[in-house]
């Protein structure tokens, strides 16, 4: 069976004392509360940079709950200023990274190939990628979008060895629904999920890409969750603005 996970965005809101009344909500739920009892899965919070320390400190180890961060520099360390590199995140006990988000591809330029330097990084500082991948409305109405996402993961991933591969979460994320309040049908989602699969396994097996969590992002609220999350090939979802709500953000991860 596939890890499921749920992941929640925090991106650039909360200050720091909402950031750790929402942690604190969330932590002081017990695992049944939490969903994260019966059906073991993984939530994994990330808030922005500034407030990891705090966010720590406020964690329980008996729960099923892990620390990300949301970028890291494509540099290893020194004269960039404002940047965070990985070794950074690492000695603050972070342990998963988004990378490659859309927001980040759009605002800040990055490319495929830094998005795999920043891969290189998080695994040279024993973090793990949650890799985001995703189309345009409009590369989909143009038919391309399979191959535009399939190309982002072979451009940015595949240089990886299978024992790497097989530690990478992939999000599949269609910019179109992001922030949208568009979700992507059960069907859509199901449609590219398999074609990841498919892709992760002309590289690298049928094995390790039966064992890949494929989390599906896009406008995920507790309403549409289940049925989005009952598609055989989505184990779970990216969620952005429904994770600023504690209630909302564990009635998501019930929903498997
Ligand atoms: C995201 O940004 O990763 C995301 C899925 O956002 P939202 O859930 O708000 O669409």
């Amino acid at each position: 069976m596939r890890q499921k996970i749920v992941a929640g965005n925090w991106k650039m809101n909360l200050t720091k004392e909402e950031a750790q009344s929402l942690t604190s909500e969330i932590v002081g739920m017990n695992n049944d509360e939490l969903g994260t009892n019966q059906k073991e899965v993984k939530l994994i919070i990330c808030p922005s940079f500034i407030h990891i320390s705090t966010i720590k400190s406020l964690f329980k180890s008996s729960k099923n709950i892990y620390l990300g961060a949301q970028n890291v520099a494509s540099q290893e360390k020194g004269a960039y200023t404002g940047e965070i590199s990985a070794a950074m995140l690492s000695s603050y006990q972070v342990e998963y990274v988004i990378i490659g988000h859309s927001e980040r591809r759009q605002y800040f330029k990055e490319s495929n190939q830094e998005i795999a330097q920043k891969i290189d990084l998080i695994f040279a500082n024993k973090m793990l990628p949650i890799f985001c991948c995703g189309e345009t409305l409009e590369l989909r109405e143009e038919g391309n979008h399979v191959e535009f996402i399939k190309n982002q993961i072979s451009e940015s991933l595949f240089h990886l060895s299978a024992s790497e591969f097989e530690k990478v979460i992939v999000a599949y994320e269609p910019i179109w629904a992001i922030g949208t309040g568009k979700t992507a049908s059960s069907e859509q989602a199901q449609e590219i999920h398999a074609e990841i699969r498919k892709h992760i396994s002309s590289k690298y097996g049928k094995e390790i890409a039966d064992k890949t969590p494929i989390l599906y992002g896009g406008s995920c609220k507790p309403s549409n969750a289940k049925e989005i999350f009952a598609c055989p090939d989505v184990d779970g979802g990216l969620i952005g603005g429904a994770a600023l709500k504690s209630r909302d953000f564990v009635e998501i991860a019930k929903s498997f």
